[in-house]
């Protein structure tokens, strides 16, 4: 039996495939385009053209999520845009704990871009006595052991972890522990948390060896 990673254990619960979550992202970044473009109408082809992929997998994604548009006549930009957006829960706005402000932390913390999509970073921790109690990007940084009482009392939802891989698993347990069901993990560690709890793992390392295996082998 494998690990049972957050990703495979959703799938099981909602059974919405884990590729057409993904594909409902991408389709948001299209239609975003499109509105800009001017497009008050879309249709499976178009957004399909434009992903690369073939026009009744977009038709299927969909319908795992009831109707949208008229049969045959395609979508309303906006209005196919907002469903979408209703699905991924990105109608409201979420809380989010960032813990580790070394290299990576702090550069995420100062990134605007989450915030225009509705999530905030509202408590951050640290373990570092020379970095708690200063400020980045006009937030506090608390000390690792008060992270319990914090994000109950600001209600966060969303744990990033962007501690080095020895000390991942720990920040993971106290997460979880404070009642943290969702965590975004850039620390280039395999982690395991409860089954109740969602793991999304970013290994930017992982990414750059991909590319690297990629050039190494051309023009052999
Ligand atoms: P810097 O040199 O500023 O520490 P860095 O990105 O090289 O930056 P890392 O060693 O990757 O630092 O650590 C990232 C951050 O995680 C640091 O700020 C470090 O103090 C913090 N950190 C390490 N272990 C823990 C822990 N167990 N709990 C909370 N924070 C931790």
């Amino acid at each position: 039996m494998g690990k049972d990673t957050g990703e495979e254990k959703l799938v099981r619960k909602t059974k919405i495939p884990e590729t057409t979550i993904a594909r409902l992202s991408s389709y948001l970044r299209v239609l975003d385009e499109l509105g800009r473009m001017g497009f008050d109408n879309t249709a499976s082809y178009q957004l399909a053209e434009e992903l690369d992929i073939n026009d009744s997998q977009v038709r299927k994604d969909l319908s795992l999520f009831g109707q949208f548009g008229k049969p045959g006549m395609g979508y309303e930009t906006t209005k196919l845009k907002r469903e979408i957006q209703k699905i991924l829960g990105l109608t409201r706005k979420w809380k989010v704990a960032l813990i580790g402000v070394g290299n990576l932390g702090s550069a995420l913390l100062a990134y605007k871009g989450f915030k225009r999509q509705g999530f905030y970073i509202v408590a951050v921790f640290d373990n570092d006595p020379k970095k708690i109690g200063k400020k980045w990007a006009g937030i506090v940084i608390h000390d690792i052991t008060q992270l319990k009482p914090i994000i109950r009392k600001e209600r966060t939802e969303i744990g990033i972890i962007t501690v080095p891989a020895p000390a991942a698993q720990e920040v993971a347990n106290l997460l979880t522990k404070a009642g943290i069901k969702a965590i975004l993990n850039f620390a280039p560690a395999r982690i395991s948390v409860p089954k109740d709890v969602r793991l999304s793992n970013v290994d930017l390392s992982l990414k750059l060896e991909n590319l690297s295996f990629f050039l190494s082998r051309r023009g052999r």
